[in-house]
C-alpha cells in the first residue's frame, strides 16, 4: 500500500474530538474539515433537545424522544453520553465502530465530559479545543445569534469560561479568529497525527521487516 492510496486518502480510523464553548465556531469548523480533508467523516450524535431553525434531522443530530434515548442507553448503544441543560446527548457505538472498521477518521463535536470518557476508552483519541480570540468576541458572537435570551446568553458565557479551563487536558488548541486559518490548522493536525510512527509504520511492514 502506498501512502497516497492508503492511510492519507481514506483515513486511519483515528478519533478526533472537537470541543469548544458555544459561539466559538465548532460546527462550521467541523463541516469545513470534512469538506477539505479526504478520509474524514463526522459523527452525528443523538439528542433529546428540540430541533433548531436551520438544523436537519440526521445531519445536525438524530433528534429522538427521551424514552428512545434511554432505551438505547440501557441497551449499551452509546459509547459516551451526557446530560446538559436537562437534555441528553450521546455518541452511538455503531458510528465509532463503523468508522474504525472502514478506516475513516471520525470527527466528534462533543463536550468536555464526553471527550474525557472517549479518551478513557480509546487512549489514542486526539482532543482538539477551539478558543474564541477573546471572551469579548465570544459575547459578541452569541449576541449576534439573536436566538438566545439575555439570561441564557449570560449562562452560556459563564459556562464557556468553565469549559475553557478544561482545555489543559486537550492535545491541541486552535484559536478561531479567521475561520479559514482555524480550519487549516485542524487539517494540519489531522495530517500530522496520521504521520505518527505508531499509526503509520504498520502500513509498511516490508520496510520494517528488512534484515
Ligand atoms: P447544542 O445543543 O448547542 O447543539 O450542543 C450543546 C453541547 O453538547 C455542545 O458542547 C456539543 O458539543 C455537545 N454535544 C453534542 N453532541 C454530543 C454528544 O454526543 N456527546 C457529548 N458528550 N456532547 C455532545
Amino acid at each position: 500500500m502506498t501512502m497516497e492510496s492508503g492511510p492519507t486518502k481514506s483515513g486511519m480510523g483515528i478519533l478526533f474530538v472537537i470541543s469548544a464553548p458555544s459561539g466559538a465556531g465548532k460546527t462550521t469548523l467541523a463541516h469545513l474539515t470534512v469538506k477539505n480533508v479526504p478520509g474524514v467523516i463526522q459523527s452525528v450524535s443523538h439528542t433529546t433537545r428540540p430541533i433548531r431553525r436551520g438544523e436537519t434531522e440526521g445531519v445536525s443530530y438524530h433528534f429522538v424522544a427521551r424514552e428512545k434515548f434511554l432505551e438505547t442507553e440501557q441497551a449499551g448503544g452509546f459509547i459516551e453520553w451526557v446530560e446538559l441543560h436537562g437534555e441528553y446527548y450521546g455518541t452511538s457505538y455503531d458510528t465509532v465502530m463503523r468508522a474504525k472498521e472502514e478506516g475513516r477518521d471520525l470527527i466528534l463535536v462533543i463536550d468536555v465530559q464526553g471527550a474525557a470518557k472517549l479518551r478513557q476508552k480509546y487512549r489514542d483519541t486526539v482532543l482538539i479545543f477551539i478558543f474564541p480570540p477573546s471572551l469579548k468576541t465570544l459575547e459578541h458572537r452569541l449576541s449576534k445569534r439573536g436566538t438566545e435570551h439575555q439570561e441564557s446568553r449570560e449562562r452560556r458565557i459563564e459556562e464557556a469560561k468553565r469549559e475553557i479551563l478544561e482545555s489543559v487536558n486537550y492535545d491541541y488548541l486552535v484559536v478561531n479568529d479567521r475561520i479559514e486559518d482555524a480550519a487549516d490548522e485542524i487539517a494540519h493536525i489531522i495530517h500530522a497525527e496520521r504521520c505518527r510512527v505508531g499509526r503509520r509504520a504498520r502500513y509498511f511492514p516490508d520496510l520494517l521487516a528488512q534484515k
